[in-house]
């Protein structure tokens, strides 16, 4: 019976403990002036803030890269190291700016920290031999396969087209050559169908060398202008406009990146802005 009683009180004590708790409750929420109410008008005019994604290569090892990329200036959303036991590491939020893209422009943004999301690889980029030719490092078996499920992933999340997924050799020509000419652009496309390639077929129909060696060098510029590259609008091949061209070879012809739009370059360019309109 006393047992009964006891438990009885406390029982009250706990309702009443909770009646005192949401009326303090309630009462702060009367006292603000802030009320904000986004159930009852929505808009549908909207779109998300985050357009892309920017592939990178580190050109460091583990170690330094973590570093750099977790203590200094320079960060992006997610390092994926050359270690095969571990997982992908998120460093900046998606919804937070990652400082890796620098002065960039595509599709007419730029400074694309804004708007993308940052992934750096460990690899060691290029490395000059002797002969003064450059030298790349292939990526890693598991990182591949670690760069298809993040890229699968941050595609659907914030529904980004298949031209912007990018390197950053194609948002900062010139000043950049990452991901390399190694980078596994068109595996990605088919066999994950992960970013923008372009259809053979359509590369043979527009590889006419007559119609291509009598066509103005601005028409050919435009042609790069309309997938999104920043071309110069100069009537010449001046070195930025090689720098262009070259980002564009690292990309969807890495056979041969010297910078000089041969007939296959201009086909593969076109095949693509007929895909990708
Ligand atoms: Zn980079």
């Amino acid at each position: 019976m006393k047992k009964n009683f006891y438990k009885i009180i406390i029982i009250l004590f706990v309702v009443q403990f909770f009646i005192l708790f949401y009326t303090f409750l309630k009462k702060d929420e009367e006292k603000s002036p802030l009320k904000i109410d986004s159930k009852t008008y929505r808009a549908t005019g909207y779109d998300n803030r985050i357009k892309g994604v920017i592939l990178h290569y580190t050109a460091l090892n583990n170690e330094d890269s973590l570093r750099v990329l977790t203590k200094q200036k320079v960060s992006s959303h997610y390092l994926i190291t050359d270690e095969k036991e571990v997982s992908i590491y998120s460093l900046v939020d998606d919804d937070k700016r990652a400082w890796h893209a620098g002065k960039s422009s595509f599709m007419g943004r730029s400074n694309l920290n804004d708007t993308t999301i940052g992934i750096e690889i460990v690899n060691p980029g290029s490395q000059s031999s002797k002969d003064g030719e450059s030298n790349y490092i292939p990526y890693t078996e598991d990182q591949i396969e670690k760069i298809a499920h993040l890229l699968k992933y941050l595609i659907e999340k914030h529904n980004i087209e298949p031209r912007m997924v990018l390197g950053h050799s194609d948002i900062a020509p010139g000043r950049k050559k990452d991901p390399g000419p190694l980078f596994p652009w068109k595996d990605l496309y088919e066999e994950h169908g992960i970013g923008a390639w372009y259809d053979e077929i359509d590369k043979i129909s527009f590889m006419n060398l007559e119609t291509f060696s009598k066509l103005p060098i601005m028409d050919i510029k435009k042609e790069f202008q309309k997938y999104g590259y920043s071309m110069p609008e100069t009537e010449v091949w001046d070195s930025q406009s090689i720098q262009v061209v070259r980002a564009f070879q690292l990309h969807f012809r890495p056979e041969n990146i010297n910078g000089e739009v041969d007939l296959e370059t201009y086909a593969i360019l076109k095949a693509l802005n007929k895909k990708y309109e």
